[in-house]
């Protein structure tokens, strides 16, 4: 895996350029004073500062849902060495920036870097993530490993390679977050993709299970954080947009999104458009879990629960198939 290193630049300029413009106009700092009159105000003066002010208010709702979450789940402690990772969409563009804006008035000190694989698709352009990120200022690493020729080679034609490409981009930057000694990878889900694996799980794999905010990988080497976990993806997709920052599509290589993930996201579209908020209440019901209501006899023991004596339980086979007991074996005996 070879690996390219970015160098730590001045602030940029333009970093927050779209959001400043935004404020400019809310203050009415453009034109000149023909428009003083409040009467005079041209229709699109009046737009601007409404939208400017919705902009205002999405940039501080998305920055307090992720101090609320590093603060929920303990995250982000003094000294820690997080990894971004960025794939180049929306989502980790947005936790990046997110992320940096509250570094500047954290009440802990952490470090923070981007990591981002360069999987060799076709059409990749190599340039528009260092250049970004080099304007920025952010230190940050690109790996490079082809994925893509691994992926195409076993995933038949026409099949969804997704899977198997997300492990091995997962594989490659975990190992790379282990042995560069970071502390926290931070992973760009938000509350809509923790609650449609809910759905994904619930309806393919029985088992009631979705993405946690924060976890260990399962080799045990790297604490995975999610920052991005309160946040809805209508709100990233409007602030990435916003931002302008220039997002790389993931689907270069040609593969469809999970059919079953896409069949999810339309029937929750669908529930949020018929009963706003359900989204929301069904990621709160996550984070609100009663054991003792469900099923699971290793989270609850329903089996001890009013048990009347000490004696061996009889197993299903013996209520099944067993003899009838004689007199002198009654239960409570
Ligand atoms: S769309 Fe292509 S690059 Fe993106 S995860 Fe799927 S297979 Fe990988």
């Amino acid at each position: 895996m070879r690996e390219k290193v970015g160098k730590r630049r001045g602030p940029n300029r333009r970093d927050g350029a779209n959001f400043a413009a935004l404020r400019r106009a809310a203050k009415g700092e453009f034109g000149s004073g023909a428009h003083r009159h409040y009467n005079a105000r041209p229709m699109n003066a009046v737009i601007d500062r409404k939208q400017a002010h919705e902009a205002s208010k999405l940039a501080k709702r998305l920055r307090h849902q992720v101090g609320q979450a590093i603060a929920d789940f303990n995250m982000i402690e003094e000294g820690d060495r997080v990894m971004v990772c960025l794939s180049g969409g929306k989502d980790s563009y947005t936790l990046l920036d997110i992320l940096r804006r509250l570094q500047a008035k954290a009440p802990v000190r952490f470090e923070l870097a981007a990591v981002h694989l360069d999987q060799k698709q076709p059409g990749y352009d190599p340039d528009i993530l260092p250049s970004y990120l080099r304007g920025l200022g952010v230190p940050f690493q690109v790996l490079e490993q082809d994925t893509y020729s691994v992926v195409k080679r076993v995933i038949p034609e026409g099949k969804t390679m997704c899977s198997l490409c997300s492990r091995l981009r997962r594989g490659s930057l975990y190992t790379y977050a282990a042995e560069a000694g970071y502390t926290k990878i931070a992973l760009g889900h938000h509350r809509d993709d923790i609650v449609e694996t809910l759905f994904l799980n619930l309806f393919h794999q029985a088992t009631l299970k979705a993405m946690p905010p924060k976890l260990r990988s399962d080799d045990g080497r790297n604490v995975l954080i999610r920052p991005l976990a309160y946040c809805a993806e209508s709100d990233i997709a409007e602030y990435a947009r916003l931002q302008g920052f220039p997002i790389m599509p993931c689907n270069l290589c040609g593969s469809q999104e999970n059919m079953q993930r896409k069949q999810i996201k339309a029937m929750l579209a669908e529930w949020d458009r018929k009963f706003p908020g359900r989204i929301e209440t069904i990621f709160r019901a996550i984070g609100n879990i009663a054991p003792s209501q469900l099923a699971d006899r290793s989270l609850f023991d329903f089996a001890g629960l009013g048990a009347a004596t000490q004696a061996p339980r009889v197993d299903a086979h013996a209520w099944l198939a067993g003899e009838p007991l004689r007199e002198d074996e009654g239960a409570a005996g």
